[in-house]
C-alpha cells in the first residue's frame, strides 16, 4: 500500500536551563540584526511555518566568539542533554553523526563537486564550515528511511512502536537544509492529518546553523530564497569570519532557547564591522554560485507535458532514485506489513519509496508511470510546479544534492534550462504571435 504524507505547525517547549548572565552584564549591546539578515539579492520569500522562531527578529542577539568557543558550544549542548550531531568526513564523503568536538568536524576541507561526482578535498584555508552540506539533511533525523509503526500478535491488538526522540543538537545546519525542514513541516505537519511521530522528532532539535561563506559548484540555493544566508529556524547561527591574523565566530541567537545558550559562550560584543563582514560573507558566496534555477520554471513545466525532451533525459536517467534519497524534501514512502512464518506475529513498518520505482505507480492492474521519461517527468515537475499548488513553495531549496550524487550527473537546473530553451514561446503555444 502506497501512502502519501501531508501535513502543519507544532510549537516549541523550551527547555529552560539555568540562565548566566553573562551577556546581559556588560555583555553585548542590543543589535538589530534585521538589516543584516536579508540582504536583497538573498531574500526569502517562502512561507514559513509558525513555530518558535516566529519572532526571531526581536530575540536576535550576537556575540563574537573565539574558534575554542566551539569546543564550549559543543560541551554545553552535551552537558544539558543533547546528543550533538554534525558534518563528519566518511568514505571520502560528509554524513551528519555524532560529534563530541570541534576537533570532529572536516575542519580545513572541502567538496569537489560536479554533476555526478562529490570528494571531499583539501580546501584553501583552515574554515570549520568551509564544506557545504553532509550526503543527507535533517530528513534522515525527523523521517527514519525506516521505521517499525505496530505490532501485533495472535490477539490481533496492535500496539503502536514508541518514538525515540532524544534531544538533539545539530552544529552546522545550512539555510538550505534549514528551508527543507520547513518544507517537510508543511507536508508532515500542514494538512488536516499531522504526522506526530515526525513532530516529535522535529520538536527535540535544536539548530545551530551555519551561514554559507563559499559554495559548491552544485549550490544554487540564490536563485530558489533559501540561502546563502539564514533568515530562520535556528536558534543559533554562526558566521565564520577570517581575516588576517584573525578567525572568530559570529554567534546569534534566534530563539529564546539560542538566546540562553548563547548568554553562556565565551565572547565579546559583536561590533557593526563584524555584522558587516559577515553580510559581504553571504553576498559575495550568493553571487559565487555558479548554477541557478530558470525562471518561470512552474510555468514552463506545467505546459512541457508532451515534451520530446523527457525521452532525452530517460536515455541518461537510470531509475535509480539516488536523486529522491538524497533530496531532504522528498517525502515519499510506502507501508508494509511483515509477519512471521508462523503467523504469531506481524508488524507494520513504514519505509522511505521513490517515484523513480516501477511499483510507486501501481494501481490495480499495473504501474502508471511504465517508462523512465515519465517518472522523470513527474519528479521535476512535482518538485518545481505542482508543490507550488500543493503545498505554497516550491519543493526544492536549491541545495544541489541530487546533481552530485546522480551517478550519471543529471542536473536539475540543466534540464529545467534546456527544457526553456527547447519551449516555443507562450504565445506561440497560445496560437498568437509571438
Ligand atoms: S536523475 Fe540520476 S539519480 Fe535520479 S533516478 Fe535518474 S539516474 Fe538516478
Ligand atoms: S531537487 Fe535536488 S537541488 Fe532541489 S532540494 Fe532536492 S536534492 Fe536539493
Amino acid at each position: 500500500m502506497k501512502v502519501k504524507l501531508s501535513g502543519h505547525v507544532g510549537s516549541f517547549v523550551s527547555s529552560s536551563p539555568r540562565r548566566r548572565a553573562r551577556f546581559d552584564e556588560g555583555g553585548p549591546a542590543s543589535i538589530d540584526l534585521a538589516q543584516f539578515a536579508n540582504p536583497p539579492a538573498v531574500r526569502r520569500s517562502r512561507r514559513h511555518p509558525i513555530n518558535r522562531f516566529g519572532r526571531q527578529a526581536q530575540v536576535n542577539r550576537s556575540l563574537v566568539m573565539e574558534t575554542q568557543g566551539l569546543d564550549d558550544l559543543i560541551g554545553l549542548l552535551a552537558a544539558q542533554g543533547y546528543r550533538v550531531l554534525g558534518a563528519r568526513e566518511g568514505d571520502g564523503a560528509l554524513e551528519l553523526g555524532p560529534i563530541t568536538a570541534a576537533a570532529d568536524l572536516p575542519r580545513g576541507r572541502v567538496e569537489d563537486a560536479e554533476a555526478g561526482r562529490v570528494r571531499l578535498v583539501e580546501g584553501p584555508r583552515d574554515a570549520f564550515f568551509d564544506h557545504t552540506l553532509p550526503m543527507q539533511g535533517l530528513k534522515r533525523v525527523v523521517y527514519p528511511a525506516q521505521e517499525r509503526l505496530y505490532s501485533t500478535g495472535s490477539d490481533l491488538a496492535a500496539e503502536e512502536a514508541p518514538v525515540e526522540v532524544p534531544p538533539t543538537a545539530v552544529i552546522g545546519v545550512r539555510p538550505c537544509d534549514l528551508a527543507a525542514l520547513d518544507t517537510l513541516t508543511t507536508v508532515f505537519e500542514g494538512g488536516p492529518f499531522v504526522d506526530t511521530r515526525f513532530r516529535q522528532r522535529r520538536e527535540a532539535l535544536l539548530l545551530v546553523a551555519v551561514n554559507c561563506m563559499r559554495p559548491a559548484a552544485t549550490c544554487f540555493c540564490a536563485s530558489m530564497d533559501t540561502g546563502p544566508r539564514a533568515e530562520r529556524g535556528y536558534d543559533l547561527v554562526l558566521d565564520e569570519l577570517i581575516e588576517e591574523g584573525r578567525h572568530v565566530f559570529l554567534v546569534t541567537a534566534g530563539s529564546a532557547r539560542g538566546r540562553e545558550i548563547l548568554e553562556r559562550l565565551p565572547g565579546a560584543p559583536a561590533g557593526e564591522a563584524d555584522l558587516r563582514a559577515a553580510r559581504a560573507g553571504s553576498q559575495a558566496c550568493a553571487e559565487a554560485q555558479q548554477r541557478e534555477m530558470a525562471g518561470g520554471v512552474e510555468a514552463l513545466l506545467k505546459r512541457s507535458y508532451d515534451h520530446p525532451h523527457w525521452v532525452a533525459v530517460a536515455e541518461r536517467c537510470l531509475s535509480c532514485a539516488n536523486c529522491t534519497l538524497v533530496c531532504p524534501t522528498c517525502f515519499c514512502g510506502t507501508v508494509e506489513d511483515r509477519s512471521s512464518l508462523d503467523g504469531a506475529e506481524a508488524e507494520r513498518w513504514r519505509r522511505w519509496d521513490s517515484c523513480f520505482t516501477l511499483d510507486f505507480s501501481y494501481l490495480h492492474g499495473g504501474a502508471v508511470r511504465k517508462e523512465t521519461a515519465s517518472r522523470y517527468r513527474q519528479w521535476i515537475t512535482h518538485k518545481l510546479a505542482h508543490w507550488h499548488d500543493q503545498f505554497g513553495s516550491s519543493g526544492c531549496v536549491g541545495c544541489g544534492r541530487c546533481i552530485g550524487w546522480c551517478p550519471v550527473g543529471i542536473d536539475i537546473t540543466a534540464e529545467a534550462a534546456a527544457l526553456a530553451d527547447a519551449s516555443p514561446p507562450v504565445a506561440e503555444l497560445l496560437g498568437k504571435d509571438s
